[in-house]
């Protein structure tokens, strides 16, 4: 017989029925997909599962002692006839879980009082007891458990079942189907075992599998399916997490390596240029963090290789300045710079602020502007006609050394004259393709200086991964005169009167001139939900729950009630960009504008990079229904001027609740990066990892990006070396062949969204 390899169809090796069956529940093709199939825990021999730990609605598989058998009869309703139903009780020793069987009272006769088995099936609840119906089942060997005291190791007997032959002390649980429980899996994966070869090409070179102490692949395979101990199964999880960090830290490098190799037109500072007179413009100096990240910087434009870099720091940190540096660099050794905001409002608010810092240097060519000056254009899709095309055509003329713009900026008809360098803020909306797209504008085979912004600090693993292909930069200090925000959570249900303090608070504010916005997670009104709407929920507490209030709901409520006498304005993601535009306007303009707004009743558009410095107070409505990371945002709104901030998280939930907990740890804390910490423990990894790398479905299975620190730092240091030894993964084919399926995940993935 030919020798099993990873690549045969499990077609060929498991029958076309048993296959089918694994590809349509599990999308288990392959021999390796299977062997990949890793279990999601092991049953011990003779412990029972804790059945209290079950959830409703989730496939489980259970070891379980029967307790106690009955048989009903019932009426069945569609034939009138008498039946019986087999009600069987099965317990961990505390709590316990009913098997239903409708017409089957034969099994009665082996699932006798007594005996242990494996039940898998979908847990429901009827008559207030978690049941399973029709559950599959196999029953260990027909002995009681060991009594108490005695090893229930040593006394379990051997068991006879076939799908139970291999299984030692640890049974593997394997993440099942209806049609496929999971011993029936662990019976296809022993059937693959049998005749997996002793030697495997590994993706992992020896050299790093000897530095790292890691067993080979058919080692840990066979021990992750086949343990004889926790011990062999700790080695193989390591081994088998390396396997996906390595292969992701791999394709970074091959991406870093390629970058590095791109042409770029070398951008430096001439000394007494636009840079200068900004710099003399400036109503503050800058701080050290600044300084430093600056020449970081400045020392990147200045080869003829592109820069690739993440800039992050906490909301406030003062990033827009080290990017406008940056830009005005370029512009002064004659190339353009552009920056791609997220959002309209965020283009339209950078526009205004970055042509106010620049002041005469942005009016180029008008009177009163300076010779030296450069034009600053804005693109955006709502734009005019007329004024796009006049920002299209200073944009290829050269006219506009600055730009400023929305998603708009990627359309092919955008052609510049020269463009060195592309700023993205908030790169979290944006994916790796978009960045291409820009990046492709650049003149001749020339690739512009990258520069990404983001105020979500990430914890450093996640930087590996998810901007792997970046180098990073962080400002961690806040400029000198920031005022402190005090947070605090408003319990309604405990405290109902605290909300109306809450109110009061923003009418004292308003009174000594400041501005305060309250926070709402939806829309509301008639129509569609606009793209704010969807802040996470806590998915178990979803069901019952009202839906989230409505800023459309409450102008009037606030207006007419505890907020009169204020000039209230309403902002949110179903306003024209025109209306957005004026409320953020108004609200910019302030309390001593004939048309200003004092308080600001908005959805979550407010949370990007909004900068309104005389905002004082934001009351966040419904303030568990958002994230840790998105209050933490929010409230950098406020507190960004010479006054003290205050922020209130409204909230119905009661103490000691997740929700209630992650709003204390709001308050509790102003550390961006513990907060981002806190909010991605909370999340599945593929939301951790976010949209660019959620191609990671089957790449990143045992991996934990947050958990597996060593790891990938280790791998991306031995991926890192391989790569530029043997950029081609020659030497090391079994990897190259990873490489290469998971960059087709990826490509397939980005399909699929677009
Ligand atoms: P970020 O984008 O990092 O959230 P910004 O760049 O918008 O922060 O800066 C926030 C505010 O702080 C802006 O009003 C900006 O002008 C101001 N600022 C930036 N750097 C300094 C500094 N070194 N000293 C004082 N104020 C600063
Ligand atoms: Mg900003």
């Amino acid at each position: 017989m030919a020798e099993l390899r990873l690549t045969d169809s499990l077609k060929n090796v498991l029958g076309a029925a048993t296959a089918k069956a694994l590809d349509t529940g599990l999308g288990l093709r392959s021999v390796e997909d299977l062997l990949r199939h890793y279990p999601r825990r092991y049953a011990e021999r003779g412990q029972l599962t804790d059945l209290a730990a079950l959830e409703v609605d989730e496939h489980v598989t259970v070891m379980a002692r029967v307790q106690k058998v009955d048989t009903r009869s019932y009426v069945d309703r569609r034939t009138g006839r008498r039946a019986d139903r087999l009600e069987v009780v099965v317990t961990d020793g505390t709590g316990n879980l009913t098997l239903t069987f409708f017409k089957q009272s034969w099994r009665a006769k082996e699932l006798r009082e007594g005996r242990v088995g494996l039940f898998s099936g979908k847990v429901t609840v009827f008559n207030r007891s978690r049941q399973l119906t029709h559950p599959d089942y196999v029953l260990l060997p027909d002995t009681a458990l060991p009594p108490e005291g005695v090893s229930a190791l040593d006394d379990m007997p051997t068991a006879d079942e076939s799908v139970l032959r291999y299984a030692g002390a640890l049974i593997p649980v394997y993440p099942a189907t209806a049609q496929m429980a999971s011993w029936k899996i662990a019976s296809a994966v022993d059937i693959v075992l049998d005749q997996l070869p002793e030697q495997l090409e590994d993706p992992i070179p020896p050299a790093t599998r000897i530095r790292y102490g890691l067993p080979d692949l058919p080692g840990a395979l066979r021990a992750i399916h086949r343990p004889d101990s926790r011990d062999d199964v700790t080695a193989a999880r390591t081994r088998l997490r390396w396997d996906e960090a390595f292969v992701l830290q791999t394709v970074l490098a091959q991406r870093r390596v390629a970058a590095a190799a791109l042409p770029a037109v070398p951008r430096s500072a001439t000394g007494e240029g636009l840079l200068e007179a900004f710099e003399a413009r400036l109503p503050f100096t800058l701080t050290d963090g600044q300084l430093e990240v600056g020449r970081t910087i400045a020392g990147d434009l200045g080869r003829t290789h592109p820069m690739h870099r993440l800039l992050q720091g906490e909301v406030g940190s003062g990033k827009t300045v080290v990017a406008l540096r940056a830009m005005l660099t370029v512009v002064d050794s004659g190339g353009q710079a552009v920056l791609l905001a997220p959002t309209e409002v965020l283009a339209q608010q950078h526009h205004r602020s970055i042509t106010a810092m620049l002041g005469p240097l942005a009016e180029r060519g008008l009177l009163g502007g300076s010779d030296q000056g450069t034009g600053v254009a804005l693109l955006t899709g709502s734009a005019s006609t007329a004024r796009r095309r006049q920002a299209m055509l200073d944009i290829a003329s050269g006219e506009a050394g600055i730009v400023i713009g929305t998603h708009a900026l990627l359309e092919e008809k955008v052609q510049f004259f020269d463009l060195g360098l592309v700023v993205v803020d908030e790169q979290h909306r944006f994916g790796v393709e978009q960045r291409a797209a820009l990046a492709a504008k650049a003149r001749d085979d020339n690739r512009p200086h990258v520069l990404v912004m983001t105020a979500t600090p990430i914890p450093r693993t996640v930087a590996m991964t998810v901007f792997g292909d970046l180098e990073v930069s962080t400002l961690t200090e806040l400029p000198a005169g920031r005022s402190p925000i005090a947070t605090h959570v408003v319990p309604v249900t405990e405290k109902p009167t605290y909300l109306a303090a809450a109110w009061e608070r923003i009418q004292q504010h308003v009174a000594e001139g400041r501005q305060a916005y309250v926070v709402f997670p939806r829309i509301g009104g008639d129509g569609a939900e606009g793209e704010d709407t969807d802040v996470p929920t806590d998915p178990a507490a979803t069901e019952k729950r009202r839906p989230p209030l409505a800023v459309l709901e409450w102008v009037d409520r606030l207006t007419d009630g505890p907020l009169t006498g204020l000039r209230v304005g309403v902002l949110h993601g179903r306003m024209s960009p025109a209306d957005k535009d004026d409320a953020m306007r108004r609200f910019a303009a302030g309390p001593s504008s004939p048309d200003g707004i004092d308080v600001l009743l908005s959805t979550t558009v407010v949370e990007v990079g909004v900068d309104v410095p005389n905002a004082t107070v934001m009351v966040v409505m419904d303030a568990d229904r958002f994230g840790v990371s998105q209050l933490h945002q929010l409230r950098g709104r406020i507190g960004r001027g010479a006054h003290a901030g205050l922020c209130l998280l409204v909230t119905e939930m009661p103490p000691g609740t997740p929700a209630r907990q992650r709003l204390d740890a709001v308050a509790a804390t102003s550390d961006g990066f513990e907060l981002s910490r806190i909010d991605l423990e909370q999340r599945r990894e593929g939301d951790v990892l976010g949209a660019s790398q959620s191609g990671s479905r089957s790449s990143l299975r045992m991996l934990a990006v947050l958990r597996d620190e060593d790891v990938i730092v280790a791998s991306r240091e031995e991926a890192t070396s391989l790569v530029l030894r043997d950029p081609d993964l020659a030497t090391v084919p079994a990897l190259a062949r990873a490489v290469a399926a998971l960059l087709d995940e990826e490509r397939a993935d980005y399909l699929e969204k677009s």
